[in-house]
C-alpha cells in the first residue's frame, strides 16, 4: 500500500481546459445575429456584408488604353522594321474618337480612353516619333499591347464579394466601381460591458486608500469599438448582489452580448454566478492559459455572457483569444485571427510547463529579413505597459519550459487583432 493518496503536499489535480478547446467550445456556443440594414457606401466601412454583391456591369465597361500613346491596328506592325502611320485624331479619357482606324492609321490616345473602332493595340508614346501628322513607330512592338479589355476585372452578373466579409477600403472601392451607392450590411452587434469590483474608481475621481482606477472599461471599449460593435458602457458594478442583478437585467435587455471584467476568480464570483444561474446559465472554466486562467461563459436572457478575468492584461489576452472570435461569428463574419509567425528571440524566456503562455513582445525585421522578438518587460498580468509597448504576443506552448536566447518562437502580431 502506498501513502501517495494521503500525501498532504501532493499537487492538487489540475484540470485545465486547453486554449484551443476553449476557443472551439465558445465558437460552437454562439450563432450569427439576425438583422440587416442598407447603408450608403461611406457609412459601411468596417461593417459585415449581409448579401453577396453582384456586378450589374462589366468593369472596365469598355476596352480602353493602359497607356498614353497611339492606337493602331496590330496587323500593321512589323517585327523588325519601323513603320509610318498617319495621325487621324485623338481619343481622350471620357471623350472617345468618333471614327474608325484603318490600315496605316493611328489615333493619339490617353490612358483610360476608349480604344477606337478598328484599333487593337496601343504603342507607348515613348516608342514613337511624331512629325506633324506622321507617326513613326519603331520595330519590335507587340500586337494587342497596352489594351485593357472590357470585363477584364469584373464580368456583369458575377458575384464580386461574398456575404459575411468585412467591408474595408478595397471592398468599398470595388462596390463603387460597380456604381452601387448603397450596400446591405448586418446590423451592428450590441455589446454591453461593465467592470466589477469595490476597489474601482472612475477616471477623474480621487484615489482613496486601496483603490485603483478602472482601466479595463477603456481597453474593452476600445477593442469593441474597433471590432465594429455598438458599445453599451454600463459603468462599474460594485461587489453586491443587488447591483449585479440590476446591471445584468439592464445589460440582457439591450445587448446581444454582455462582457464583464473581474470577479471570476475562485471564491469571488458568487454574485455573478448566482445571478447568472437565476437568469440564464453559466459555466466556469479554468483555462490552461497565462495570463487569463479563469473565464466564465454563459447566457443572460437572450444575450451571450463573457466573464473575463480582472487583471488588465488578462482581459486583453482573453478578449483576443476567445471573445473576439465569438463576437465576429455573432456579427456574421468568419473569425480571421492574425497569422502565427516564427521569430528569433533575443533573450531567454522563462516559463514553467503547464499553461500556454501569451507573453508580450516587440518584433522587428532585421536587415536580412529575419524576424526578431524580445519581451517587453515584466510579464505579470497586472503590468499593462507590457501590452502597450508590445506589437505581438509571444506564444509559448503549454508543455514548454521556456526558450533559450536565439531560439525560434511562435509570435502572433497584434495587427489584425482589434
Ligand atoms: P478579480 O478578478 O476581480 O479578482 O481582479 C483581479 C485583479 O484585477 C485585481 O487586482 C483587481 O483589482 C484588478 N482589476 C479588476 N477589475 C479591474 C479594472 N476594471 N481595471 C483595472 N484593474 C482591475
Ligand atoms: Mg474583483
Amino acid at each position: 500500500m502506498t501513502a501517495s493518496n494521503q500525501d498532504p503536499c501532493a499537487a492538487p489535480e489540475q484540470k485545465l481546459l486547453p486554449v484551443a478547446e476553449a476557443r472551439s467550445r465558445i465558437l460552437d456556443a454562439v450563432a450569427p445575429i439576425e438583422g440587416d440594414e442598407m447603408l450608403p457606401l461611406r457609412s459601411a466601412l468596417g461593417r459585415i456584408l449581409a448579401e453577396p454583391v453582384r456586378a450589374g456591369i462589366d468593369v472596365p465597361a469598355f476596352a480602353n488604353s493602359a497607356m498614353d500613346g497611339y492606337a493602331v491596328r496590330g496587323a500593321d506592325l512589323a517585327a523588325d522594321t519601323a513603320c509610318a502611320f498617319e495621325l487621324i485624331g485623338q481619343a481622350m479619357a471620357g471623350t472617345p474618337f468618333d471614327g474608325s482606324v484603318g490600315p496605316g492609321q493611328a489615333v493619339r490616345i490617353m490612358t483610360g480612353a476608349v480604344i477606337p473602332e478598328g484599333a487593337d493595340t496601343v504603342i507607348m508614346q515613348e516608342q514613337v516619333e511624331v512629325d506633324g501628322r506622321r507617326v513613326r513607330i519603331g520595330p519590335g512592338q507587340k500586337a494587342g499591347a497596352n489594351v485593357r479589355h472590357a470585363g477584364e476585372d469584373i464580368r456583369a452578373g458575377e458575384t464580386v464579394l461574398e456575404a459575411g466579409i468585412r467591408l474595408l477600403p478595397p471592398q468599398l472601392g470595388v462596390i463603387a466601381s460597380l456604381g452601387q451607392a448603397e450596400v446591405r450590411v448586418r446590423r451592428r452587434l450590441r455589446v454591453a460591458f461593465f467592470s466589477t469590483g469595490d476597489e474601482l474608481v472612475g477616471l477623474g475621481q480621487p484615489l482613496g486608500p486601496g483603490r485603483i482606477y478602472d482601466s479595463n472599461r477603456y481597453t474593452l471599449h476600445a477593442m469593441l469599438t474597433r471590432l465594429g460593435a455598438e458599445v453599451i458602457d454600463l459603468g462599474v458594478i460594485p461587489d453586491s448582489r443587488d447591483a449585479v442583478r440590476m446591471a445584468f437585467a439592464d445589460a440582457a435587455a439591450q445587448a446581444d452580448a454582455v462582457i464583464t471584467s473581474g470577479g471570476v476568480s475562485v471564491g469571488e464570483a458568487d454574485y455573478v454566478k448566482e445571478t447568472l444561474e437565476a437568469m440564464g446559465e453559466i459555466d466556469f472554466w479554468r483555462i490552461a492559459m497565462k495570463p487569463g486562467k479563469p473565464l466564465a461563459i454563459g447566457r443572460l436572457g437572450a444575450a451571450r455572457f463573457f466573464g473575463l478575468p480582472g487583471n488588465p492584461v488578462s482581459v486583453m489576452a482573453t478578449f483576443y483569444q476567445f471573445t473576439q472570435p465569438a463576437l465576429e461569428k455573432m456579427m456574421g463574419t468568419t473569425p480571421n485571427p492574425p497569422p502565427l509567425l516564427q521569430a528569433r528571440v533575443a533573450v531567454p524566456l522563462k516559463k514553467s510547463p503547464g499553461r500556454l503562455e501569451f507573453q508580450r513582445g516587440f518584433m522587428e525585421a532585421t536587415a536580412n529579413g529575419e524576424l526578431h522578438v524580445r519581451p517587453t518587460g515584466g510579464q505579470g498580468s497586472h503590468l499593462m505597459t507590457s501590452m502597450s509597448r508590445a506589437n505581438c504576443f509571444i506564444i509559448l506552448p503549454a508543455e514548454s519550459g521556456g526558450a533559450e536566447a536565439g531560439a525560434m518562437v511562435q509570435i502572433q502580431p497584434f495587427a489584425g487583432l482589434v
